[in-house]
């Protein structure tokens, strides 16, 4: 195990699957403490635990629904309170309900923007006192290439997901002097149950427009998350860590 993360805790939102999963694994193999966040899949939540015990570090599972105010500054405060601080907060809780613009319901627009937007300023917010006590933070929101492009029948997801990559920019602005980064990451589509969901023939479609031929993996995105919260990410603030195989440019 390398020592890059020893001593931080990292809270990692819907870590329980996919993406998160393999932030949670990433920083912890770097030696970070996990706490892990999941809404619904407690079982998947505790294999996770399982994996990153057995690379030698500590984890906690904190149940939440991000998207209310309430819980999310609940699960902030578990982690708080269990480990004494939260230095690295990935945003990484997200659904998509996709619909076109003229089919979709007020509840699936709220749905989406609470889940993946409201959430980040939810935990952020709770969890800044802490980091500017410490001198130090890293808060990274998982956005989307669909908030850097748009896409047909996702305008809920992709004002979410662009919101992500604003909040982030105005916070880098507003905490830096604290010690504290801000950054998002924008990747393409990865295979997680997320992907595994579209029919065949749209992934097909999708696959032809990605220059690398192939969708990413949640390991890459969990690496590119370790790296910016290591010692050689520490002058990365406001950026959009675009990753998608060539797909958007
Ligand atoms: P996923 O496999 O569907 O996993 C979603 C995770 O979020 C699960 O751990 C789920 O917990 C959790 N979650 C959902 N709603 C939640 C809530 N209200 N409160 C707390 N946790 C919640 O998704 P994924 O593909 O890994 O995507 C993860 C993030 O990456 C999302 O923000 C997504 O928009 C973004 N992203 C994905 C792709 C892609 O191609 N897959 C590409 C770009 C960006 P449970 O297990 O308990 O349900």
């Amino acid at each position: 195990m390398s020592e890059n993360l020893t001593e931080k805790v990292a809270l990692v939102t819907g870590a329980s699957r996919g993406i998160g999963r393999a932030c949670a694994l990433s920083l912890a193999a770097e030696g970070a403490t996990i706490v892990i966040n999941y809404v619904s899949n407690q079982d998947a939540a505790e294999s996770v635990k399982s994996e990153i015990e057995s690379l030698g570090s500590q984890a906690v599972i904190v149940q939440g629904d991000v998207s209310n105010e309430d819980q999310a500054r609940a699960v902030v405060a578990a982690a708080e309170s269990k480990f004494g601080q939260v230095d690295i907060l990935v945003n990484n809780a997200g659904v998509n309900r996709d619909k076109t613009v003229q089919r979709l319901t007020g509840d699936q627009w709220r749905e989406v923007i609470d889940t993946n937007l409201s959430s980040c300023f939810y935990t952020t917010n709770a969890a800044l006192d802490g980091m500017r006590e410490r001198g130090f933070g890293r808060i990274i929101q998982i956005s989307s290439i669909i908030g850097q492009m748009g896409n047909l029948g996702q305008s809920n997801y992709a004002a979410s997901k662009a919101g992500m990559i604003a909040f982030t920019k105005s916070t880098a602005k507003e905490v830096a002097r604290f010690g504290i980064t801000v950054n998002a990451v924008c990747p393409g589509f990865v295979e997680t149950d997320m992907v595994a969901a579209l029919p065949e023939e749209i992934k097909q479609t999708l696959l032809s427009n990605i220059p690398l031929g192939r969708f990413g993996t949640a390991e890459e995105v969990g690496a590119t998350v370790a790296f910016l919260c290591g010692p050689n990410g520490g002058w990365y603030t406001g950026s959009q860590m675009t990753m998608n195989g060539g797909q958007y440019m």
